[in-house]
Order: C-alpha cells, then structure tokens, then sequence
C-alpha cells in the first residue's frame, strides 16, 4: 500500500466512527511558546482537552505535520526515527475512551477491509496500573498474556517519562501497539493516550484530573507504511525513497544501504525534508529557537556532504524531490520551491565558507585530546569553533561522540557568554556565518545573549 493510500485510509475509518477530519497545525505553531516545533497531533487540541474551548465536535482525526528535535542523533542511526514526520491521529473530548480507542485501533490495523495486518505479528504495551486497558486488549480483542507487557512511567505514560519529571500540561497512561519483524526485532508503530490528567507542579499530587476522560493516539505514517511495504527502513518506503535516490545522484555516490554514506545519505534526506517544511512556512535558519534548529539541520547535513567529498552546496538541489514526493497532500511546497531553495543555498554557501577551517581544527583538537587522554571537549574550545567556524555545538557534540568524547556544555556556556560580553552583544553571530550574510542578519535581529536552544530546551517531546 502505497504512503498517500495509506494516509487517506486511516482519515477515512475514523470518518467512519464518527470523527471530524481536521487540517494539520502548522509546524511551527507560534500561538505554542511551550514548543519549538508541533511534537504531536495532539499539540493543537491541548485548550480541548483542558475543556478552555467550546467545541463544536467531540470526535477528530487528522493527519499531523511533526519534527522533533530530540530525534535529530537517531535519524540515520535507527531505521524509524526522522526529525519530520506525519502523525495520524484519533481524538476524543470526553466521548469515547478506552474501549472504543483500543478496539478500532486494532480493527484499522487487521481488518481485511483496512490494513489486513496478521495479528499474530503484533503486540501491546500498557501502564503498569492499567488493569483496565490490560482487560480490553485480554478479553474484547483476546490478546494472549504474553503479547501484553506492563511497563513503567518512562515508557508508558505520555508525554514524556515519568509523571515526577515530565512537562506540565495534559498527560496519561498509554498503550502502544508493536509489530514483529522478521529480524526479531519490534518496531512501535502507535500510541494511545488516554488523556485524564493534567500535570501542575511537583508529584506527589501534581495529576489533576481532566474534566473529562479522553482519548490522544498517533500513528506513525512511515513506520506503517515501510511495514506495509515489507521494507527495511521507512527511507525505503515509495514516498521516501525517491528523495534517498536524488541525494545520491546529486552527491554523486552509490546508495549503499549499510554503509557509513547510506547513513549519510539518509540523514541529508531526512534533514531536507524537515527544512524544506520549515522553511516553507517561513522559518528560516537562525541564531534561536526554531530558526537554530534549521540551522542545525542544514549544517549537520553539509557535514554529511563534506565527509563525501562535496566543497559545494548540494541540499538546496533537492527541495525539488522533496515537493515531488510530498505533493499530494501537501501540493502547497510546489510553489515554493525557489524561495525554499535559495534560502538553503546561502545558508550551505555560509557554512561551506568555513567549515575546512573548522574540520582542521576540530582534527587537531581531537589530537590533542588523545595525546593528553583527555575525555572531554572543553567547552572554550566548543565555543572558539562555534564563533569562528560557525560549528554548531551539538554538531561537535556528535562528531566527539564518535570518538567516545564527552562535551562540556556548562563550560560552553560560559565561555559563549564571556565571548558576547567581550566583543559586544550581537558581534558573537558576526563569525558564525558569511560576513554578508550575518551582518544582513545581525541587522534584522536582536543582538546575540547566548544560547538558549540546547538539545535540552528543544526537545519538543
Ligand atoms: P519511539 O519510542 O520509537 O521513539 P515514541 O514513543 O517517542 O516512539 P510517540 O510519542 O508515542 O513515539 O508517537 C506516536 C507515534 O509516532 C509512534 O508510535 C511512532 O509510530 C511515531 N513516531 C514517533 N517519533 C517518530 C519519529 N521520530 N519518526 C517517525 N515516526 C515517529
Ligand atoms: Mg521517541
Ligand atoms: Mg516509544
Ligand atoms: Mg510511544
């Protein structure tokens, strides 16, 4: 079944039980200052859950536009995890709940009529203390007690570990649906959430309950479809794999799925789809935020490039492919092509402009710390590269993990912010990019105070 099939049938069954079909958010949803990025289909029903909003609907279903940022090390890495990614979803404002989610989850994913999936490849997972939904997958669906398994807060409880460390705002228990693969490995492919709490403040009574009982789930598209497609890894799938092929064409190598520059090519693949959505909607690559995470992705994929031997930009060139594969539902990035295009280019012409220099020095830093047995990146040098060679600090932060280093975020910090200090708010950014381009910026923007956008601050999720 191809992606788009897919897609529009899981809108379509859940049209069938009575939900309303809704538009996704946007990606960048502004109106959120709690998130950088959409990290969930639910994210744009939160005031609904909370019962803030008069609804004119008590059931929905949607197919949502996702990036999470904490995802950015596992792209090429895992064969399941993109920064960009559809999420389709069913939601209940206090209507159905656990019966019905379980039940027509499990009637989409196997019903010969819908997916058709053999149930024998699939099992559950449920909250620890959820006898309840433990029952429903037992006696209504008749999963065997072997193929339901009880996990604690960390995985079970959404979102975000567990209830004492998550983030504020409209949680609960879950239960996610597994698929067996031939490798013997499972790969999650859905999540049900049964929303009842809204998390204030510190445990132990910090779960209040919701005014209503209600239902969050979201289904991973690609990770469906790469099982419907009997593939390896959801590069693989048809709306996908095109965009891994213009990327070896463009940088002139062989797709070799198992290699170092497979994974290469996965992750520029990944990263121009995430920035081409992005910068679609006008956020373009930046000193904070959501504009620094695109930044990010654009140089973590020149790295990519570079370490095949390009000096040249090459991501711009394929905004085409990704409006290609993305174009039926999301027909909108064909006129946008060019704008998305330039935008990528001077930012790969900025970074390409220093990044020999700061590979030569990220080589002999590594030298030295081995000739020293050092084991952790000082966080002067990290921010000497950052304002010099404009490497990102999370991308040095990686390519130290390749060499088993650790990275010295508070020291960073601190040296980044003696920097701002020393040479005047603003001027720290003045390195870090082309000359035109940064003073074009630096003139735009407010001056430079540090940054704020760490792995942890943008983790969405
Ligand atoms: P995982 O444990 O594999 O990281 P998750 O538990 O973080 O997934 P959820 O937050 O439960 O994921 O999101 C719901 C569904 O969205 C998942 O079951 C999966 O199918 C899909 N999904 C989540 N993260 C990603 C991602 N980074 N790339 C692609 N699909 C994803
Ligand atoms: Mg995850
Ligand atoms: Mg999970
Ligand atoms: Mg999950």
């Amino acid at each position: 079944m191809k992606t788009d099939e897919l897609r529009e049938k899981y809108l379509e069954f859940f049209e069938t039980k009575g939900c309303v079909r809704k538009p996704s958010d946007v990606l960048v949803p502004t109106w959120d200052p709690s998130v950088l990025f959409t990290p969930a289909g639910m994210n744009q029903f939160k005031d609904h859950f909370l019962g803030k909003v008069k609804l004119d609907f008590t059931r929905a279903t949607t197919c949502q536009k996702c990036l999470r940022t904490g995802d950015i090390d596992n792209v090429g890495r895992t064969a399941y995890h993109h920064t960009f990614f559809e999420m389709l979803g069913n939601f209940s404002f206090g209507d159905y709940f656990k019966k019905e989610a379980i039940a027509w989850a499990w009637e989409f994913l196997t019903a010969k009529k819908w997916l058709a999936i053999d149930p024998a490849k699939l099992s559950v997972t449920v909250y620890k203390d959820d006898d309840e939904a433990y029952g429903i997958w037992k006696e209504s669906i008749g999963l065997p007690d072997d193929r339901i398994v009880r996990m604690d807060e960390d995985e079970n409880f959404w979102p975000a570990s567990a209830p004492s460390e998550g983030p504020d705002g409209v949680c609960g228990p879950c239960s996610e649906i597994y698929y067996h693969l031939d490798d013997g490995s499972d790969v999650e492919i859905w999540n049900l959430v049964f929303t009842q709490f809204n998390r204030v403040g510190d445990p132990p009574d910090n779960l209040k309950p919701l005014p209503s009982q209600n239902i969050d789930t979201g289904m991973g598209l690609e990770r469906t479809a790469s099982v419907l497609q009997g593939v390896s890894t959801n590069f693989h799938i048809d709306s996908l794999r095109p965009i891994v092929d213009a990327a070896a064409d463009v940088v002139g190598v062989h797709y070799d799925p198992g290699s170092d520059n497979g994974r290469r090519l996965r992750r520029i693949t990944d990263h121009a789809r995430a920035c081409a959505f992005s910068i679609h909607e006008n956020v373009y690559p930046g000193r904070d935020k959501a504009k620094y995470v695109v930044r990010r992705l654009i140089r973590r994929a020149v790295l990519d490039g570079y370490q095949m031997d390009l000096r040249e930009p090459f991501l711009h060139k394929l905004v085409p492919a990704v409006a290609q594969a993305s174009q039926t539902a999301y027909p909108e990035l064909g006129e946008t092509i060019a704008r998305v295009s330039e935008v990528i280019e001077s930012e790969e012409k900025a970074f390409f402009g220093t990044i020999d220099g700061g590979m030569k020095r990220i080589g002999q830093l590594f030298e030295e710390m081995n000739e020293e047995d050092a084991v952790m990146v000082p966080g002067k040098e990290a921010a000497e590269l950052n304002t010099t060679y404009g490497v990102p600090p999370e991308l040095l932060q990686t390519l130290a993990a390749e060499k088993n280093f650790t990275f010295d975020w508070p020291g960073y910090r601190d040296a980044m912010h003696e920097h701002a200090i020393a040479s005047g708010a603003g001027q720290v950014e003045l390195f870090q990019t082309g000359p035109l381009e940064t003073l074009k910026e630096a003139l735009r923007e407010t001056p430079f105070v540090g940054y704020d956008t760490t792995e942890a601050t943008a983790t969405v999720k």
